[in-house]
């Protein structure tokens, strides 16, 4: 990749992207791994382009009248109000950074999390993905693999590592806060409200993966309850009590603002085998 050949890639972006930026940056389709998404990442990791010649081509388009606001505002504040606030945090907070772990997760990741060899059908998407390609889009990166790290209570170096490993737009400085900040909340909220946590109704509204899948949360007969869902108030709850009166952050997908049951009451709900209202699922056999 060369500088003239990331202008170009910038400008396909911007003539046949951006428009549909916005209303399509949190769908996950199995087919589209790149939907709307712009894959500059790279290029701007790597110094081939500036962050704010991507934001001026951007504006332009808006002033041209060729993409409507809310796309140029979407993608405007991705490259802002989190590529370069993330760069700030990196420096800000450096080196003892990458030591967070304010929810003590100490559980080491599955042998399968390189492989993608699991029933649960968005993560086996996503990994698949990402070994051919080299990319996932924002929302797979945290929306359904980070949901599976923090729920299962990974250790946050060894997540950090596995992330690093996967992605060709890979670097330290975007990877950590990214990682201990918004994925697994290491860092005990420095600038995350609250972790992000979605449930199987979030992933089933925003993408095409449990269509597929034996756990799908709309069928009678599924498998039951979602096994990486459940750890998560086992594990987390003193964290999870704490902030639960805190705002929730823009995606339509954690509840963890309701009140959380006792371990006492959550221990009667795996035996009772009823759904927990908490995350809205069935308590596994
Ligand atoms: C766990 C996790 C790990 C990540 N690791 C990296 C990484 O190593 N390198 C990296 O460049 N991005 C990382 N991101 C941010 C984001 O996922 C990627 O920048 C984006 O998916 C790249 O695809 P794109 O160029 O098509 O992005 P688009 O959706 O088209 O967004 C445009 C640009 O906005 C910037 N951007 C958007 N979100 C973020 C964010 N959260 N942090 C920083 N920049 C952002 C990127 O430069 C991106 O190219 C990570 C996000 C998460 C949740
Ligand atoms: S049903 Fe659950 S495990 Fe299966 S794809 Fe949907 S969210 Fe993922």
């Amino acid at each position: 990749m060369t500088r003239r050949e990331s202008l170009v890639w910038l400008e396909h972006f911007i003539t046949h992207k951006l428009g549909n930026f916005g209303p399509y940056e949190d769908a996950m389709i199995d087919a589209e791994p790149v939907l709307f998404h712009s894959v500059l990442s790279p290029m701007l990791n790597l110094g081939l382009l500036s962050p704010m010649e991507c934001v001026n081509a951007a504006l332009k388009a808006y002033h041209e009248k060729k993409a409507p606001l809310a796309s140029v505002e979407g993608f405007i504040r991705q490259i802002i109000g989190w590529r370069e606030f993330i760069h700030g945090i990196y420096w800000l907070k450096m080196p003892g950074y990458l030591d967070s772990n304010a929810l003590q997760a100490e559980r080491p990741l599955p042998s399968w999390i390189y492989s993608g060899e699991t029933d649960l059908n968005c993560l086996r998407q996503c990994i698949t993905q990402a070994r051919e390609t080299g990319y996932n889009h924002h929302i797979q990166r945290l929306m359904v693999l980070g949901n599976f790290f923090i729920l299962s209570g990974c250790q946050p170096r060894a997540v950090v590592d596995w992330y690093l490993e996967m992605y060709v737009d890979a670097y330290d400085w975007v990877m950590q806060p990214n990682v201990l900040g918004m994925v697994l909340y290491a860092d005990g909220g420095l600038f995350a409200t609250k972790p992000y946590i979605a449930g199987s109704g979030y992933i089933s509204r925003m993408s095409n993966y449990c269509d597929s899948c034996r756990y799908q949360p709309e069928l009678e007969n599924r498998a039951p309850g979602l096994p990486f869902q459940f750890p998560v108030l086992e594990l987390h709850q003193p964290t999870c009590r704490t902030h639960q009166k805190k705002s929730t952050h823009g995606h339509d997908a954690p509840n963890l603002g309701k009140k959380i049951p006792s371990r006492q009451e959550n221990r009667h709900r795996v035996r009772a085998k009823v759904p927990c209202p908490a995350l809205k699922i069935s308590a596994p056999n």
